[in-house]
């Protein structure tokens, strides 16, 4: 059978416990031991000064007066002994007794009965009676008199016997107190977690990925939001664009297919000529390359958006590009334009050559698409303040100031130029391959009315 895991605040909770009653425990031995021997030593200590306080207690006199409360007078050779009130015959577990010099007990209680030691004058001894241990200290008092205190061993170990009662039975209450503050710091450090998680289901269960989550706190916890809310930001990018991508095909490619499909029906509507065909044919394949290109362009676009498109550069001559760009739309030239180049040799930059062909050649083909009958296209690359700087300048419609920023946006088209056919991406895709290259690329006016794009890349 698979458990389940346990729970973080179960854990931490049986963690804490754990921990603060096994140092409990230690503390427990620890005390007891130290007891022991503080005990064992305060047993010692107290038999001493009892019997010590007694000596005093002992007079002897030859005559005897009339016994104030709590004296006692015991008849003893020629006189008699005085025991003051304040003599202790069991004070503290410790037996006091009063011993004539030649050994006859007079006055107090012995429990060592006939275990007792030869008197010793001021030494601590120590006998077995009746399998008990007893400590046994002497004093001689007046007249040769012994005073013997005797205290058992166990009556030290009854002391620690009751401090450990107590340790035992306020155990109980301390395990309480461990699982209980175990349970309330693990709360306390699940709680934000906790907090995280839920907020977390609550935006993946509404698919809502412009929520964050509060990442006020300056600790592991705020910076655990902090991460999850960089991952939806990413996340939220990537949902972002490829809604855009299938928002982009599907624009894009609505309106040749919707030609391509009339084109179809009107060819097989009924029998038609031979030219015909053809006519409908060439309509099609004519949109069938648009589509192509401008799926093509559309996937490399959000390959570049999305960073995903591994670009290799490398050091290259830009004019290279350039060249392959003017033979690449030598078939779209028209309107009886003219194009002219003036490359400077010798220029090196990091690019990737089939990305800056592609941008020369949108750049090249919209100087056509754009550009006035019999008229003329200039395309340049100079060194300037160590830039290669690339111009594709033309003589065409241009574009108005006020919307040569926003052309460069995806489907945009300036307002003079929407007559012309077009799909208003080929810009967009241009200013992305710049920016792969860490390139610049501007739309600016001429003198000739027209407009000329600008493109300056790093040399290296
Ligand atoms: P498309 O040419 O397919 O519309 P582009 O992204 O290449 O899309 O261009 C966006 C817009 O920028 C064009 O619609 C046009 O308004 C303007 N434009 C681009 N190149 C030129 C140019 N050489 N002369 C004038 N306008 C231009």
């Amino acid at each position: 059978m698979k458990c389940r895991p346990l729970r973080f605040r179960t854990r931490i909770t049986l963690w804490f416990s754990a921990v603060l009653l096994a140092f409990f425990l230690i503390l427990f031995l620890l005390i007891t031991v130290i007891n022991n021997s503080v005990l064992q030593q305060n047993v010692k200590s107290t038999l001493i000064g009892t019997v010590n306080n007694n000596v005093s207690e002992v007079q002897y006199s030859l005559t005897a007066a009339e016994p104030a409360e709590g004296e006692v007078y015991i008849r003893y050779g020629a006189g008699y002994l005085l025991i003051d009130r304040r003599f202790l015959r069991l004070e503290s577990g410790v037996y006091s007794s009063l011993y004539s010099a030649d050994g006859a007990l007079l006055y107090g209680e012995n429990p060592v009965g006939n275990a007792n030691p030869p008197f010793a004058d001021g030494r601590l001894t120590e006998t077995e009676y009746q399998g008990v241990q007893y400590y046994i200290f002497d004093r001689m008092a007046a007249e040769g008199l012994w005073l013997r205190g005797v205290i058992s061993e166990q009556e030290s170990r009854g002391l620690v016997q009751n401090a450990t009662r107590l340790i035992l039975l306020i155990f109980p209450l301390i395990a309480l107190v461990a699982i209980g503050g175990g349970y309330r710091i693990a709360s306390h450090f699940a709680a934000p977690l906790v907090g995280i998680a839920k907020e977390a289901d609550r935006i993946s269960t509404g698919a809502d990925l412009s929520k964050r989550l509060p990442a006020t706190r300056d600790d592991e916890i705020g910076r655990l939001a902090q991460s999850f809310n960089s991952m939806l930001e990413r996340l939220e990018d990537t949902f972002a664009r490829e809604k855009r991508f299938n928002r982009d095909v599907s624009h894009e490619l609505r309106t040749p297919l919707a030609v391509i499909c009339a084109e179809c029906e009107y060819a097989l509507d009924r029998e038609r000529s031979a030219a015909e065909y053809r006519e409908v044919l060439q309509t099609i394949s004519g949109k069938a390359g648009e589509l192509s290109s401008i799926t093509q362009a559309l996937l490399l676009l959000s390959r570049l958006e999305s960073g995903n498109a591994q670009v290799e550069l490398s050091p290259m001559d830009p004019a290279d590009a350039i060249r392959a760009a003017i033979r690449e739309t030598a078939p779209a030239a028209q309107k009886n334009i003219t194009l002219e180049s003036a490359l400077e040799p010798g220029l090196t930059v990091l690019g990737n050559e089939a990305l800056l062909t592609r941008l020369f050649a949108n750049l090249i083909s919209n100087a056509y698409r754009y550009g006035k009958e019999n008229g003329r296209i200039r395309v340049t690359l100079t060194r300037e303040d160590g830039q290669a700087v690339a111009r594709v300048a033309d003589d065409g419609i241009g574009v108005p100031p006020q919307e040569r920023e926003r052309i460069f946006d995806r489907f945009y088209r300036a307002e003079n130029a929407r007559r012309q056919g077009g799909s208003g991406i080929g810009l967009s895709l241009v200013r992305e391959i710049a920016a792969a290259h860490r390139a610049q690329v501007m739309c600016l006016g001429n003198e000739a009315g027209g407009s000329t794009f600008e493109v300056r890349l790093g040399t290296v």
